[in-house]
């Protein structure tokens, strides 16, 4: 059904090349050129009514018919375009001040434009548009005459199109493309086949394919494109979800697990002696984790948990659960200090048990790295911690039953799949991650494991209370840092050290310590941590600081992940503005983890923004980054709640950049938005899952249509997608 393009009306060989050209080969393809936008109805204003949305500070859209375009020189003779619109209510002047010759011939007296902008006022206070977005709606002696001016009663929703330089040359931009589209779809909307079967389309209420596509191009109105998009959203989803259904069942169908008894006497004893009692949460997520090891294929479990929601004591009955079946464990730490960390409080919790741990680390001495590789290779240690050196070439375990993987953003999927590999049996796998990923994307993204939540803090938590200062007020915010030192509270003051490399922050964090020791706090004792620093003096400091030795720790962002030394109660991050989100909610994770009040200043250069604007040669692209900065802030002033917090960073940042695009296998989705569009995401892997249930092959005739489009989907996501 891949009827030839030049059957559309409005299409000749010479469109149809430029179309080939840009991807689009077929009728089929051309159909599914989805609009990026829509002249949204509800934001048309007259431009009589600007002014009033100035203070709002929101984009608004008017259609005006061109008046005069005009290049103008400033005082240093540089280019600015100027092009002033009117319409019945008045005349609005639009500036640009890059792209001068292009936009000089690009507009035309008499033509009609939709501009899209946040309204600004200029010196003389009257609006304008600064590099507004703007849509060619007709040219001047257009044979079309739709009154345009009557938009905002007709109701009519204008689709926009994305368009190239090339395609917009023969004719095909915005306009152009509309013109064909209205013909492909009154015409040729048989060139679509249904793929979906129909009981999948009736138990989600999605419209037929060819509906969908109608609707999407030219809605009625904006229920209709709703529908319309969720269809379309669906299908994407579900094909996406139906090749992590495929991968999931090869890796069940394939490995062979250990499946362990049930838990006994040890385990209990654990549980039961523990200084606190477990949060109904926790007690969910330990039996999911029982229930996975108990089963012959190997257990596959994301663990997610906030910061401070206790997910070490669930990995700790893993592993004792592990270690009554006569298995080995492995425990991985993303930096040496955490993986100390947890080796010592796993020891100190598992007194007076027949249970071994034995730590793992980079720098060990030889000898004491031979008896600990000694004892895994004999079985005498039944729990190894360490970091990464876990999993390096001359480690073997005898009997190696569970892994578990602390802090999973900090690892790569090769050193996970590596870790795999160690166990000849198919080892349990556990991994653990206090970067609250949404759960759209951790169905996304780790599609193929099981995912279990604690979403529960345990009860004698405090939110943590937040402010933002400037540097201006520092003065005062180390007043308050004595002051709660003097009551005996730690603190930890955090300069930015986004790489451990970067020697000038380095130099900059150093100077901050010994100036703050020397003037600031000369009758306390102050610490210094940073990665550059040897693995036996960062084990020492933090031995020092969780004894009380040290009263302020001055740290890089080492301290991000995972420390947990309950009585530092004041978080101070320096320079907050240039941490990451959910960089920020982690270094604030490290206070609060105990019954007492727990405070985190964020500080700032007041003169931040205005540096940026100043700098920028890109205003818009300035004016975002202050915006997502600010917005940054804002969120950690808001709210504690790490799932908001990690959803806002999505948003800001985008989920490519979330992940670090490289080992995220995110897929390009070109409606859906796997943060908003949870419940479509959430169906469609319900019925993709069911599907293969039902029919591994796709071999059923109902379905054969799902294999095809399949198939020719699969094509596309080959390139995103780590497949095996
Ligand atoms: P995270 O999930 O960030 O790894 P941890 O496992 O380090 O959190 O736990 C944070 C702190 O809370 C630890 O000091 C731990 O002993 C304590 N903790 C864990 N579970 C509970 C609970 N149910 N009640 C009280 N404190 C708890
Ligand atoms: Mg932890």
């Amino acid at each position: 059904m891949s009827s030839d393009l030049q059957y559309v009306k409005g299409i000749g060989p010479v469109r149809a090349a430029l179309l080939r050209q840009a991807g689009i080969e077929t009728v089929r393809d051309l159909l599914l050129y989805f609009p990026y936008d829509y002249l949204d109805r509800s934001r048309i204003i007259p431009i009589g009514e600007l002014p009033r949305h100035v203070e709002a500070g929101n984009e608004v859209t008017v259609i005006g018919t061109v008046f005069r375009a005009e290049t103008k020189y400033t005082r240093n003779r540089k280019k600015i375009f100027f092009l002033t619109v009117n319409d019945a209510t008045g005349y609005l002047s639009c500036v640009w001040y890059g792209g001068v010759e292009w936009f000089q011939k690009a507009f035309e007296p008499g033509e009609v434009l939709a501009l899209s902008a946040v309204p600004e006022l200029d010196r003389y206070h009257r609006v304008q548009f600064i590099h507004p977005e703007f849509d060619r709606l007709r040219t001047k002696d257009a044979e079309d005459d739709t009154d345009w001016s009557s938009l905002l009663h007709t109701g009519a929703i204008i689709p926009k199109y994305s368009s190239t330089e090339a395609l917009r040359n023969g004719g095909l931009d915005n306009r152009g493309f509309r013109r064909i589209l209205r013909n492909a779809v009154d015409h040729h909307l048989g060139a679509l086949g249904e793929h979906l079967p129909r009981e999948i389309l009736q138990r989600n209420t999605l419209l037929d394919l060819t509906a969908a596509v109608r609707m999407v191009h030219f809605p009625r109105s904006y229920a209709e494109r709703d529908h319309a998009v969720r269809r379309l959203k669906f299908d994407e989803l579900f094909y996406f979800q139906l090749l992590l259904a495929f991968r999931r069942r090869e890796l069940k169908g394939e490995l062979r697990g250990i499946p362990f008894r049930p838990p006994g006497e040890l385990s209990e004893r654990l549980l039961g002696s523990l200084p606190f009692e477990l949060t109904g949460a926790q007690r969910r997520v330990i039996g999911e984790v029982r229930g996975d090891m108990t089963r012959p294929v190997p257990m596959n479990r994301l663990l997610q948990g906030d910061v401070g929601s206790g997910k070490t004591v669930v990995a700790l009955a893993a592993m004792l659960h592990a270690a009554e079946n006569g298995h080995q464990c492995a425990l991985m730490a993303p930096t040496e200090i955490l993986a100390e960390q947890h080796w010592r409080s796993l020891t100190a919790l598992l007194e007076g048990l027949p249970v071994t741990v034995r730590l793992l680390v980079g720098g060990q001495k030889r000898k004491l790295r031979g008896d600990v590789l000694e004892d895994l290779r004999r079985g005498s240690a039944n729990i190894v911690v360490g970091t990464h050196a876990v999993i390096q070439d001359g480690v073997d375990f005898a009997r190696l039953g569970l892994v578990v993987i602390d802090e999973q953003h900090r690892f790569g999927v090769a050193q996970r799949s590596v870790l795999r590999e160690k166990g000849k049996n198919n080892p349990h796998v556990l991994v653990m991650t206090a970067t609250p990923i949404p759960r759209t994307l951790a169905l996304t993204v780790y599609g193929d494991l099981d995912v279990s939540v604690i979403d529960e803090m345990p009860r004698d938590r405090r939110p943590v209370k937040t402010a933002l200062r400037t540097e201006k007020e520092a003065a005062k915010v180390f007043d308050f840092v004595a002051a709660e030192v003097r009551n005996g509270r730690q603190a930890y003051i955090v300069y930015p050290l986004i790489e451990e490399s970067d020697k000038v922050d380095l130099k900059a964090a150093t100077a901050e310590y010994e100036r703050l020791q020397r003037s600031v706090f000369p009758d306390r004792r102050l610490g210094l941590l940073h990665g550059r620093l040897p693995s036996e003096d960062k084990e020492a400091l933090m031995r020092r600081f969780k004894a009380r030795e040290i009263d302020i720790l001055v740290a890089t962002t080492v301290i991000e992940v995972g420390i947990d030394v309950p009585n530092a109660t004041i978080m101070v991050i320096e320079e907050a503005q240039r941490f990451g989100l959910s960089q920020l909610h982690q270094l604030r994770g490290r206070v609060g983890r105990g019954a007492e009040q727990s405070y985190c200043v964020l500080m700032t250069d007041s003169k931040y923004a205005a540096r940026v604007l100043q700098n920028a040669t890109d205003r818009a692209e300035a004016r975002r980054t202050v915006e997502a900065t600010q917005t940054r802030l804002r969120t950690m002033v808001e709210t504690t709640d790490g799932f908001r917090i990690a959803e806002v960073d999505l948003e800001v940042r985008g989920a490519g950049e979330f992940f670090g695009t490289r080992q995220s296998g995110m897929p390009g989705f070109r409606l859906a938005n796997i943060v908003t569009d949870t419940d479509i995401l959430a169906a469609a892997r319900e019925e993709a899952f069911a599907l293969v249930e039902r029919d591994p092959h796709l071999a059923r005739s109902e379905n054969r249509n799902v294999r095809r489009e399949f198939e020719a989907v699969f094509r596309d996501l080959l390139s995103f997608v780590r497949v095996g």
